[in-house]
């Protein structure tokens, strides 16, 4: 090969890796260990990508292996002498371009998120084991990493080195293995025990036995054979019996490419019309990207022990992407193209099986440990609830899976999460419906005024507070047969449930107001001040201490879901709202006392504006005038003082 071909090219890291390597390198991390776990992965990652590229171009595997994947191997190498680690494999390798974008760049979106939560080098230390920095932790344990290569099918090796300090080289490498990567660490003083066969062997049995692909340490000694150190067979292939917590654990690590603890597992064989096998992990910490649109599906598609792809959106509904783990078939044929998963019919019936699955795995911790049901429903319950309308099949299913915060708080019947058997199970006679409101913060929801009279009756009223709320109100029409029904929308009809409760109330309660001629008076007044502001002034039966609020007409959207729409882009107009008035209020019934009286006319015309204004800042809307508002309050107040003093 010509000199002029060998040239060495020095290129920069991204800015975020270099910060990244700082990091790493100096951190002091307890865990070092981790990154033959994840040196390991990437190899095991390599060969199951080879694998599946052969399925459809068998020359890749090379002359010698045309035949099967039975060679797939990732072996490890000590040097004392020259104090080096070496992981090699064949797998899919890479060429030069690989190279600079995976090893030169943070593509990993795990290792962006790891490097967006970095504020200090002390933080960053902890976190690395939260969020796994994948290749690059191999720089806690060496000053300097030595990577050849070749990509299967390729003609051209690569070598790609660097010590970790702001630049890498690459340069055409003639002595790179004939297909896949071998991997050479130059160990820091201090980290020789990754020298030593017995620290090698208990790390890989820790975090690698799941591996499919043997991990080979090769002997030093010519009269000692090589050694394997994994079981080397698919984990999920196991009987569960001889399936560790930790073996489960580290492949739910590998396979989510998570770091925390699995919150619920499923192992499972389906025999029959389908057969697969499942192995599904519900994660315990809320994935950074749950809502990010571009997000990959977190379950892996093998048939027939060959991993086929983690980006099958088919595979389980988008409701539950918060799955981790692995789908293998024997039902699909082994070289079917990604074109072919979508609308397949076979893996539309495991969809289907899973989710019923896992919903009714969901249900029995919902029974039997509502606590430890409770985290994951506060993790994922936004997510869960978009099934409510993506999925009708399992709606009733889901519907008794969901929880809400409610005033039961308010009323004394409950703390915490609140399901709808339970709503229902404390409905007062005479009450239809299942009361909502909707809005950003359950905490501000509790204090709405929309909710006074509801209080006052004891009726418990839903606080919903995700914007998918607001979405699957308006496509789920009935929990039991009970509609659900916004008090921020419609009439209140709270009329029957009073009467129901008359007899239990402590006499508290005053009949209702027959309107007086000094209200009908005001309220026309207010109505002609107001003009096209609103659509409509009346006499609340939901207000029992604020003076006014403001509700939508019944066939109108709710207030919450239009603004939501209106951040979204997706409308463009409000629609008038119904300004009703609290007829026992102080400032209402003097504002009627004025009605009449000489001079009294610009006062209340003032007034009338203010309590609009006032309505719509509780309803957390922008007053349209501000300005306006600031100079009718400080007149209003002005003349209380002045008179008042
Ligand atoms: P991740 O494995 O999560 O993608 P890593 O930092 O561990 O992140 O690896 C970055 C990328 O480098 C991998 O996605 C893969 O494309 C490439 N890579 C790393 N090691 C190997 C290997 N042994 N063979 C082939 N490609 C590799
Ligand atoms: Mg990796």
């Amino acid at each position: 090969m010509a000199q002029e071909e060998l040239k060495q090219e020095e290129l920069k890291f991204e800015a975020e890796v270099s910060r990244l390597l700082d990091i790493v390198a100096h951190s002091l991390y307890s865990e070092k260990e981790i990154f033959l776990r994840e040196l390991i992965s990437n190899a095991s990652d390599a060969c199951d990508r080879l694998r599946y590229a052969a399925l459809t171009q068998p020359e890749l595997l090379g002359p010698d292996e045309s035949g099967g994947d039975s060679g797939f191997s990732i072996r490890l190498k000590t040097d004392p002498a020259a104090r080096t680690l070496t992981i090699v494999d064949n797998g899919i390798g890479m060429n030069r371009q690989d190279l600079i974008d995976n090893l030169g760049t943070i593509a990993r979106s795990g290792t962006a998120a790891f490097v967006e939560q970095l504020e200090s080098k002390a933080e960053g230390a902890n976190l690395i084991g939260q969020f796994g920095v994948g290749f690059y932790s191999a720089y806690m344990v060496a000053q300097k990493v030595e990577v050849s290569t070749r990509r299967a099918g390729e003609a051209e090796g690569w070598r790609w080195a660097s010590d970790g300090q702001g630049a890498f080289t690459i340069a055409e490498d003639p002595e790179a293995p004939a297909r896949g990567t071998r991997i050479v660490l130059h160990l820091r003083e201090g980290d020789e025990e990754y020298l030593d066969a017995m620290r090698i062997r208990q790390v890989v049995s820790t975090y690698s036995d799941h591996i499919a692909v043997p991990v080979v340490l090769e002997s030093r000694k010519e009269d000692e054979p090589d050694e394997t150190l994994n079981a080397a067979s698919a984990l999920w292939t196991r009987p569960k019996s001889e399936i560790t917590e930790e073996q489960y654990k580290e492949f739910y690590h590998h396979v989510g490419h998570t770091f925390d603890d699995p919150w619920l597992r499923l192992h499972f064989k389906a025999e029959g019309m389908l057969e697969y096998t499942g192995l599904l992990f519900i994660p315990s910490a809320k994935p950074f990207d749950l809502f990010h649109p571009d997000r990959k599906t977190g379950i892996k598609l093998y048939v027939k022990r060959v991993f086929i792809t983690d980006d099958c959106s088919e595979l389980v509904p988008s409701y539950l992407r918060f799955l981790r783990g692995i789908v293998d078939t024997e039902d699909l044929p082994l070289n079917i193209s990604r074109e072919l998963l979508q609308n397949n019919p076979r893996l539309a019936k495991i969809r289907t099986a899973l989710s019923k699955r896992v919903l009714s795995e969901l249900k029995k911790k919902a029974e039997k440990a509502p606590e430890d049901y409770a985290k994951f429903w506060e993790a994922f319950g936004p997510v869960l609830k978009e099934g409510l309308y993506e999925d009708t099949n399992q709606r009733e299913t889901l519907l008794s899976l969901a929880r809400f915060r409610s005033t039961a708080k308010e009323t004394g019947a409950e703390d915490g999460w609140v399901s709808l058997a339970d709503y229902v199970g404390r409905m007062k006679p005479g009450q239809e419906a299942i009361y909502t409101i909707t809005g950003d913060n359950p905490e501000v929801l509790a204090k709405s005024p929309q909710l006074e009279g509801f209080a006052a009756k004891g009726i418990e009223v839903l606080l919903l507070s995700d914007p998918v709320d607001d979405f699957w109100l308006t496509s789920v029409p009935d929990f039991d047969g009970k509609p659900f029904k916004s008090v921020t929308r419609g009439a209140a009809d709270l009329e029957k449930v009073a009467k129901a409760e008359d007899d239990q109330d402590d006499g508290g309660e005053k009949a209702p107001n027959e309107p007086s001629p000094a209200l009908d008076a005001l309220i026309a007044f207010v109505k002609l001040t107001l003009k096209d502001e609103v659509k409509d002034v009346r006499v609340s039966a939901r207000l029992t201490s604020s003076p006014v609020c403001l509700v939508a007409d019944e066939g109108d959207l709710d207030m919450h879901l239009e603004r939501l729409l209106k951040q979204q882009r997706q409308l463009d107009h409000s629609s008038a709202r119904i300004l009703e008035i609290n007829p026992d209020h102080g400032l209402i019934t003097a504002l009627a006392g004025q009605i009449g009286q000489e001079g009294a006319g610009g006062v209340v015309e003032d007034a009338a504006w203010l309590l609009l204004d006032q309505a719509r800042i509780i309803e957390g809307e922008a007053l349209p005038d501000p300005a306006a508002f600031s100079r009718r309050l400080s007149a209003l107040v002005e003349k209380g003082l002045v008179s008042g003093g």
